[in-house]
């Protein structure tokens, strides 16, 4: 038997998930950080560089068309076997990781994501860490429109309390890491309204008594204030979009230190068409923007836990925009800029789960890392893909060249 030889980089700056250690040698071996130590190697030629922890985006959509031909957004899922889209989402990970971004929670993933994050894990392709949380929603609720309505072929759908209870089920027993629930309409959903309920009070309740009964966290998305105070009430574990959160629930927020994810680029593109999807998809990305922009001023401020959350499916919004999604939230929340990047790192790791392995760059945690120009700590404007230098993702090198 062979041992995993070492690796090391030594007389770098390292901002470990929390603060900036100064000059260190960072060594690894396989998947695993053997130590991040002081060190006195005065390296001209690293001075300019500086290694943080590989990024963890709590919120993403891989299932997409992964290649460069022009196809339609919304039809290609439907038609498309899973067999093949299985090499896409293996495809559209890799990519993420190849940007930086080392950790991936697909919120509405299902057995062919839970297939590819096993390869992964397996080591028999080499892929980023992939958690996948299964959608309870209902019959035209917002997971549902995606498909047209006349359309046979539909995802799995749950209209009362036994239903919800047996698809969170369903996903415990495929492998999901979470769960996740609407309690409103969306943008990108055809047909609905933004402001529309999704399933009833005791449909919540039973799909996060159940999910919690099994180990699996609920995110819960929401673009509406009635929205946010049933995740406040029901103890979802954390909020996606946040649209309708305002002043009157920082308080609550804060205390019960629950998470959101604010996708501010993709709705943000949407409304300023940027991208184009549909008028309808437009004019409900403008209404969100104004309502959210109008509750965010501040929230920062007062302590919110905002954590990075993009909405990211390689179309709207590509793997690699995950950068400037952390340039927008430092600016959006008025944070500093370690600030910014605790919440794309260490604070992102806890809420997906994995704060024991990724986020943090110590003794024992995944070897995961970026080699980037510059000092995102210092200065939010070098958080650039174009300052990316290497990305290691589980010890191997992923893009780039690491630095001698
Ligand atoms: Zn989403």
């Amino acid at each position: 038997m062979s041992t995993t030889p070492a690796n090391s980089i030594d007389g770098i700056a390292v901002w470990n998930g929390h603060e900036a250690l100064g000059t260190s040698t960072l060594s690894w071996a396989g998947d695993a950080i053997l130590a991040v130590e002081p060190s006195t190697a005065d390296s001209a030629a690293l001075a300019e560089y500086s290694i943080i922890p590989g990024l963890v985006d709590t919120h993403v959509h891989i299932s997409g068309y992964a290649g460069t031909r022009t196809v339609d957004w919304s039809s290609w899922p439907i038609v498309t076997p899973a067999e093949e889209k299985t090499l896409h989402i293996a495809a559209n990970a890799r990519k993420a990781a190849s940007m930086g971004i080392t950790t991936l929670r697909d919120l509405a993933g299902d057995e062919n994501q839970m297939a590819v994050a096993r390869v992964f894990d397996e080591g028999i392709l080499p892929g980023p860490r992939l958690l996948v949380s299964g959608q309870v929603g209902m019959t035209a609720g917002h997971g549902d429109l995606f498909v047209p309505p006349h359309y046979p072929v539909r995802d799995r759908l749950a209209d009362s309390p036994d239903e919800c209870r047996k698809l969170v089920r369903h996903w415990a027993r495929a492998g999901a890491t979470g769960i996740k629930i609407y309690l409103s309409g969306g943008v990108l959903s055809i047909g609905d309204k933004v402001g529309w309920r999704n399933q009833t009070l005791e449909e919540i309740r039973t799909t996060i008594d159940e999910a919690h009964a099994l180990g699996l966290p609920v995110a819960a998305h929401t673009h509406s204030a009635e929205g946010v105070e049933i995740a406040l009430a029901e103890g979802v574990d954390s909020i996606e979009h946040g649209t309708g959160v305002s002043s009157k629930h920082w308080a609550e927020l804060v205390e019960k230190n629950i998470p959101v994810a604010p996708t501010l680029m993709i709705n943000n593109f949407i409304a300023d068409g940027t991208v184009s999807f549909s008028e309808e998809a437009q004019q409900k990305a403008k209404q969100v923007v104004a309502e959210r922009d109008a509750g965010f001023v501040g929230a920062g401020a007062a302590g919110v836990r905002f954590v990075l959350g993009t909405d990211a499916n390689g179309k709207f919004v590509v793997f690699g925009d995950q950068y400037e999604e952390i340039r927008m939230m430092a600016e959006t929340f008025e944070w500093t800029a370690e600030r910014a990047l605790v919440a794309a790192t260490s604070d992102a790791a806890d809420v997906v789960g994995m704060a024991a392995k990724v986020g943090t760059l110590a003794e024992g945690f995944g070897a995961d890392f970026i080699v980037i120009k510059g000092r995102p700590w210092e200065n939010i404007d070098d958080m650039r893909v174009e300052n990316i230098v290497a990305v290691v993702s589980r010890g191997v090198v992923v893009s780039g060249e690491l630095p001698s």
